[in-house]
């Protein structure tokens, strides 16, 4: 699950990293009443009004400006509240139609004594599966740039592994503090910081944990100024706190939806929509698809006990995705019935009216003969396949 960056430095401050402070608002009012707020903590009327998506690169879009007085607050409030912000990390790009600004965050300025004496860094921690281990990425090139300087200057990125088992150690803290380049109390700062990070990684069960940038100021403090957090999903049932942060505006509208009738949902990018029971088998249905020359549309198990009813909210999940031009079923009957799936299929054909696109059905295991004859009975228009590479052959048939 993503997080706003509000929400990931509340985490983030709840484990001692130090954060760039700041009052999320939903409205030119409120920006007006938060920023008077700041100043009263910090003497000083500049601040940053930051878009609140979920996507990054913010910055160069147009949704990340300076401050300094309350007039600018107001201008900046007006113009990014409701904006459709575009960045490379928002749907299609920055061609793309961008993302709706719902949320603002009026932060301190951080950059003190002056924005000349501050360098930003970058930091990230995220689990290595080839390693088996937990990772810090770090590079002294932190900004707005770092997809740059990872292509263009490989070097000036660094990467600490971290054993699980023997946990994060005190020397790789000041190892990376020292590769950063710093020294005395920026150094002290700077181990502190990466320690405290690693344990919100852990304790908020974090995917993802990206600092940029983690600023050092002129006073040798070290500050988080940006911070995208992603938390595991399957973690979730004990983070109370962090379940109530889901924001489903920033979702794929098709995946809450999917999610409501407890549907394991993912969209993709192709044309063959796919209705499975069974992780495993939905993903060699997607193999399948692949090298008979389609591409599949989403990942969907419909799980092991799936009924006319979830069969239909699938289908129509599914055609809700306009690039979908052809719909394969592969259910195997074993705790589910193939012919209950059969019945669900031409129910939903029935239900919803208007099915646009060909199906393809393989429906195989207890009952499979029954569910054979119920599709050829109900006179739809549904391709029935026994073998795996026919519905496979078919597919490729009726994309054609
Ligand atoms: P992103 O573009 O989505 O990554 O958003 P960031 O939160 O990283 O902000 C983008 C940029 O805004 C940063 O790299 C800084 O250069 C600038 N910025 C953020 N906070 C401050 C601040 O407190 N003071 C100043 N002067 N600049 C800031
Ligand atoms: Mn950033």
């Amino acid at each position: 699950m993503n997080l706003h960056e509000y929400q990931a430095k509340e985490i983030l401050a709840s484990y001692g990293v130090p954060v760039q402070r700041g009052i999320m608002v939903e409205s030119v009012d409120d920006a007006l009443k938060a920023s008077e707020q700041l100043k009263a903590e910090t003497g000083t009327t500049v601040c940053i009004v930051k878009a609140q998506i979920h996507a990054g690169g913010r910055g160069k879009g147009g949704g990340v400006k300076l401050a300094k007085n309350a007039e600018e607050v107001k201008t900046h409030a007006r113009n990014i509240l409701g904006m459709m912000l575009k960045t490379p990390q928002t749907p299609g790009g920055i061609n793309g139609p961008g993302k709706l600004v719902r949320k603002i965050l009026i932060a301190e300025d951080v950059y003190v004594p002056e924005y000349s004496l501050c360098k930003e860094f970058y930091i990230s921690i995220l689990m290595d599966r080839q390693n088996r281990k937990n990772a810090i990425i770090y590079s002294t090139e932190g900004g707005m740039n770092i997809e740059e300087v990872a292509e263009k200057t490989p070097h000036l990125v660094f990467k600490e592994h971290i054993d699980p088992a023997l946990g994060f150690q005190e020397f790789q803290a000041r190892k990376i503090a020292f590769n950063l380049g710093l020294s005395g109390n920026a150094f002290k700062n700077m181990v502190k910081f990466i320690k405290n990070l690693y344990k919100a990684y852990l304790g908020a069960d974090a995917t993802l944990i990206e600092i940029n940038p983690a600023l050092k100021t002129g006073n040798d403090d070290i500050i988080a100024v940006d911070a995208k957090v992603s938390i595991e999903e399957n973690s979730l049932y004990r983070h109370h706190d962090i379940i109530t942060m889901r924001d489903e505006t920033e979702e794929d509208p098709t995946e809450v939806e999917a999610k409501k009738f407890d549907l394991n949902y993912v969209k993709l990018d192709g044309n063959v929509g796919c209705m499975v029971n069974g992780a495993g088998l939905a993903m060699a249905t997607m193999d399948l698809i692949k090298q008979s020359g389609g591409s599949p549309a989403n990942f969907l198990d419909v799980g092991g006990t799936a009924d006319a009813n979830r069969v239909e909210q699938g289908f129509r999940i599914i055609l809700s995705d306009p690039n979908v031009k052809a719909i394969l079923v592969n259910i195997f009957g074993g705790i589910v019935r193939a012919d209950r799936v059969a019945q669900g299929i031409i129910d939903a054909y029935n239900n919803i009216g208007d099915v646009r696109v060909p199906i393809i059905a393989r429906l195989r295991g207890t009952n499979a003969e029954k569910a054979k004859d119920l599709i050829e009975e109900s006179g739809l228009k549904v391709h029935y396949a026994i073998e795996f590479q026919e519905a496979a052959d078919l597919v490729k048939k009726v994309l054609s």
